[in-house]
């Protein structure tokens, strides 16, 4: 029974996911690309714009290498999830023009990078993941434990709203993809430990709901 109940929510959590990813970026918890409803333009702190021109591959990395998995593998958790990294990359891309940054992505084709340690991690990771579609998923918990990490910490001393904002939103969508990858380890009878948040922030997120849309701040 109790596997059979695990399988079950398994499913639906990677069925939420499709759902969302499909349907409504608004109901999924992502931001919203319409400039009018994000806060008013604000004031950056100085380590905000290499934060945000940084981000703005990470979610690159993260886009390229779930495609780089669905390919592989065809499961549908890679495609939806890289999908929303699109819109997460769309967003940080709306406040770079927003801000006046140069955008670091001039060759959108998968793994390539500015930054030289994401382009290291886009090989490596892939390397990974072509294990077995267990190792692509842990592959993208680690991604994630990494773009939340990176999220708090390199945002920690912002105050501009309308990157809070999108900063939110990103986070969120992270928790709901370390939600959906861990659907699909626990339909694999696989238990993942983090490796770099602290086991009881982990253990929350992913025995929580998938979270929907809604301002963060
Ligand atoms: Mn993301
Ligand atoms: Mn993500």
């Amino acid at each position: 029974m109790k596997t059979i109940s695990l399988i079950t929510s398994a499913f639906l959590l990677i069925t939420s996911q499709a759902c969302e990813s499909s349907t409504s970026p608004e109901l999924s918890g992502e931001p919203s690309l319409n400039l009018t409803s994000l806060p008013a333009i604000g004031e950056l702190v100085v380590s905000d714009s290499s934060s945000l021109i940084f981000m703005r591959e990470e979610e690159k990395l993260a886009r390229d290498v779930y495609q780089f998995f669905f390919e592989k593998y065809g499961l549908s958790v890679f495609d939806n999830i890289s999908n929303s990294e699109q819109r997460h990359m769309d967003a940080i891309k709306v406040l770079l023009d927003r801000y006046q940054l140069t955008d670091p992505v001039t060759d959108n084709s998968p793994g390539v990078f500015k930054d030289t340690l994401l382009a290291s991690l886009y090989n490596s990771l892939t390397q990974k993941g072509s294990e077995s579609a267990v190792e692509a998923a842990k592959v993208g918990m680690l991604i994630e434990e990494i773009d939340i990490r990176d999220l708090e910490e390199r945002f920690s001393a912002t105050v501009s709203e309308d990157v809070l904002w999108v900063v939110g939103n990103l986070t969120r969508g992270s928790r709901n993809h370390l939600r959906g990858f861990n659907g699909y380890l626990v339909s694999q009878s696989v238990v993942y430990t983090p490796a770099i948040l602290a086991q009881e922030v982990y253990n929350a997120i992913v025995s929580s709901p998938v979270e929907r849309g809604g301002r963060n701040r």
